[in-house]
């Protein structure tokens, strides 16, 4: 492999020793956080925690990102691939139920070198924005155990108003369908062991582009679970964008429930109706 990064649909070519892509880091890894994680799916985050490291940069930017500090201001601590293996080793001691690598797509090949130095014997969860490259998923896919992927936008047009990349949907709904076929398997007290779990988080305004996706999860729902988000919140650089000034409203969220229920999805997360605030967005620690 040469020095250029295509790890990602951005394909930058650009060589992170000595400058950095879209993504916004060279090829030192940057974290803001590790932690035992209390607020994912309760098959992931379960009885201990979710042990979850919070990667710097991003691949994708989304206009309303809640983790605007990390992803864009990149605010983080730079570690090597052997103190992020060490990581992987302290969350286990310290009794996480996994390892929850949160935005690693552009760290995809520095985390597969952790991996091989320490494999934790808890499941490894890849909690992915959805916008990857087919080949780095296969690569990565004998480290990791659960899929965690976002599914944003279907319409081009939507893509582009919220991240500017028209062809979203096309790269993340190929991941997501090779993700699915991770055997979906849980143990007796319901803790998620393999498998992968889709989440959609519904925009204001954009019930019909969540319909859409829902039309295509079909496809895949007996393989993977959906979990359907009604905590959007506005936040970060969205003032010309009028829809996303607001919650989603009670009925919203519902027609989109209904909507999935309908078209005979059942394995589905869907949440209380009461939006999370920013007291959900965890306190950096770098
Ligand atoms: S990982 Fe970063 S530098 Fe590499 S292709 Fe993606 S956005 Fe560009």
């Amino acid at each position: 492999m040469n020095n250029l990064c295509n790890l990602c649909p951005n394909n930058c070519n650009v060589n992170r020793e000595n400058g950095v892509g879209f993504c916004g880091v060279n090829d030192k890894i940057k974290i803001a956080k590790y932690y035992l994680h209390p607020f994912e799916e309760p098959c992931i985050s379960h009885k201990n925690g979710s042990g979850t490291i919070f990667f710097c940069g991003c691949s994708l930017k989304c206009v309303f990102c809640q983790n605007y500090e990390l992803s864009r201001n990149l605010r983080g601590k730079e570690i090597t691939v052997k103190e992020l293996a060490n990581i992987f080793k302290i969350l286990e001691n310290e009794g996480a139920d996994n390892i929850n690598l949160v935005t690693p797509t552009h760290y995809s090949t520095k985390i597969i070198e952790a991996l091989s130095i320490y494999k934790p014997k808890i499941p490894v969860v890849y909690n992915t924005h959805g916008y990857e490259n087919l080949e780095i998923l296969q690569e990565l896919n004998n480290f990791v155990d659960i899929y965690l992927p976002d599914i944003k936008f279907y319409d081009k047009k939507i893509a582009k108003r919220y991240c500017e990349k028209e062809n979203y949907f096309e790269y993340a709904s190929k991941a997501i369908e090779f993700m699915a076929k991770k055997p979906l398997v849980f143990n007796k007290n319901g803790k998620m062991l393999s498998g992968t779990i889709v989440r959609h988080l519904v925009l204001p305004l954009n019930i019909a582009d969540s319909k859409k996706i829902l039309d295509w999860f079909v496809g895949i729902k007996d393989n993977a679970y959906l979990n359907l988000m009604s905590q959007y919140t506005p936040f970060g650089n969205i003032e010309k964008l009028k829809e996303l000034n607001r919650k989603i409203s009670k009925r919203e969220y519902d027609s989109v429930i209904n909507y999935a229920l309908s078209l005979g999805i059942e394995k589905m997360f869907y949440q209380q109706f009461e939006s999370a605030d920013k007291k959900y967005i965890p306190k950096w620690d770098y």
